[in-house]
């Protein structure tokens, strides 16, 4: 027989059990965070406590001020852990909201207590605090968007609104009920089901959100893996992803792509007369400036110690070009600013600093990602020949081009011949 007594050690049960799974999770990850829904569902199982003790007149006493107490315990927990919900989403985090419920229970619970307001009104108010509770946590849990994460939150939202509404479906029940019925309301069946729903959304909840935490931590692995600590721009790896896809896309839909490989010049030069501090702060600086010069769709990434690749969607030789003495000129004219470096001796503020651009596109070398790295290279080492602080391009190549030679492939093949 499923009865209220039952459904209440079971509920303090499975709390406790949750409990002991979020303690050992946040032993070694996000303590604060996960000690917030802790306390909340240790004041939840202490609050059911009291309501087993009131339901089973363990203790002699008005049975009406220890329910009353529980209900006011359960809702400081349900409020606290909303709390931990609003902190894990980066919202804000309104620390007075669970004394602000107690305080309101506790004196709306002493005032009718003691004026012998009617059960119904008394069962009403308290009914309807659990369901502003229980519907912010509701609140704080709508997704965004429309990745696997959003889904996660809607799905916690909803099981949260769920229990509002059993809560306003008990609520209406009261209003409903005569006096009678009223005095049995303990042995209603919906009270059990509500209790045991409530732990049950607890737990779902609570293994949906250490799973999104989980996500989370992958797709922040993922990013340091594909990044480059110095610059913050890809690292080889990220670059080699990006330039897959970007390929794979550019000619899937017979779109041109560009790409860039910019050096530094004489950048030895810079970490032998300032030191290598220096030399980071160099070239930090300039991927900074080259990253703000690019148009949005565009990627950049360190391709070697001072070299940095660019790929291009949509964009032709002559674009390419166009963007490669864009980075340079950039560069050109923005003095790299040092004067903060711990390591210098000299009295240098800032250091002018030049590039050299290697440009291609698929349309002299086609979509092959190696013939795109070996043709900008190639133009690359062109740049350093020709004095360096330069650009170069196959865009002589591709208007000498007899028209039957557009053809990306044959092209391709006759560059790196
Ligand atoms: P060029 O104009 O021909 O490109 O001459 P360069 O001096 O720029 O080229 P070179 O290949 O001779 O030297 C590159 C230097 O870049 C050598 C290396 O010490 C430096 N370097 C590579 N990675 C880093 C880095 O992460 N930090 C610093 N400070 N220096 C780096
Ligand atoms: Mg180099
Ligand atoms: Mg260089």
């Amino acid at each position: 027989m499923f009865d209220l007594n039952s459904a209440i050690l079971s509920s303090i049960g499975l709390t406790l059990t949750l409990v002991l799974v979020l303690m050992i999770f946040g032993a070694y990850q996000q303590r604060t965070l996960i000690m917030h829904w802790v306390r909340g569902l240790l004041l939840f199982a202490l609050g059911l406590g009291v309501y087993f003790i009131a339901q089973t007149s363990l203790v002699d006493g008005p049975q009406g001020v220890y329910a009353a107490s529980a209900v006011t315990i359960i809702a400081w927990g349900v409020s606290l852990y909303v709390n931990g919900i609003r902190m894990f989403r980066g919202y804000r985090v309104y620390r007075y909201w669970p004394l602000l419920v107690v305080t309101t229970l506790l004196a709306c619970n002493a005032v009718m207590l003691n004026t012998h307001t009617s059960e119904r009104w008394i069962l009403l108010s308290n009914l309807l605090v659990l369901i502003c509770v229980f519907g912010d946590g509701s609140r704080s849990l709508v997704g965004h968007g429309k990745d696997f994460v959003a889904h996660v939150f809607w799905l916690c939202c909803s099981l949260f609104a769920g229990i509002s509404l059993l809560l306003a479906f008990m609520a209406t029940k009261v209003v409903l009920n005569d006096h009678v019925s009223l005095h049995s309301f303990s042995d209603w069946r919906i009270h059990a089901y509500v209790m045991s729903a409530s732990v049950l959304v607890f737990t779902a909840v609570t293994a949906l959100l250490l799973l999104v935490m989980h996500v989370r931590a992958q797709a922040g692995l993922q990013a340091i893996a594909t990044l480059d600590v110095l610059t913050g721009v890809l690292n080889r790896r990220g670059l080699q992803e990006a330039a897959t896809r970007m390929q794979a896309v550019s000619q899937r839909i017979r779109l041109p792509m560009g790409l860039l490989i910019v050096d530094l010049d004489y950048f030895k030069k810079v970490n032998d007369v300032y030191g290598h501090l220096v030399g980071d702060v160099v070239l930090k600086s300039c991927a900074g400036t080259i990253r703000a010069a690019l148009r949005g769709g565009d990627v950049i990434g360190r391709y070697g110690g001072e070299e940095f690749c660019i790929l291009m969607p949509n964009t032709g030789e002559q674009e390419a070009m166009i963007l490669a003495e864009r980075i340079r000129r950039i560069i050109e004219v923005t003095p790299v600013n040092i004067a903060g470096v711990e390591s210098m001796s000299s009295d240098t503020q800032a250091i002018k600093c030049t590039v050299s651009v290697g440009a291609v596109s698929s349309e002299t070398v086609g979509y092959g990602l190696e013939g795109l790295f070996a043709g900008a290279d190639q133009n690359l080492y062109k740049a350093k020949q020709n004095g360096r602080n330069r650009i170069a391009s196959n865009i002589d190549q591709l208007l000498n081009k007899p028209p039957e030679s557009h053809k990306p492939a044959k092209r391709h093949a006759s560059l790196i011949a």
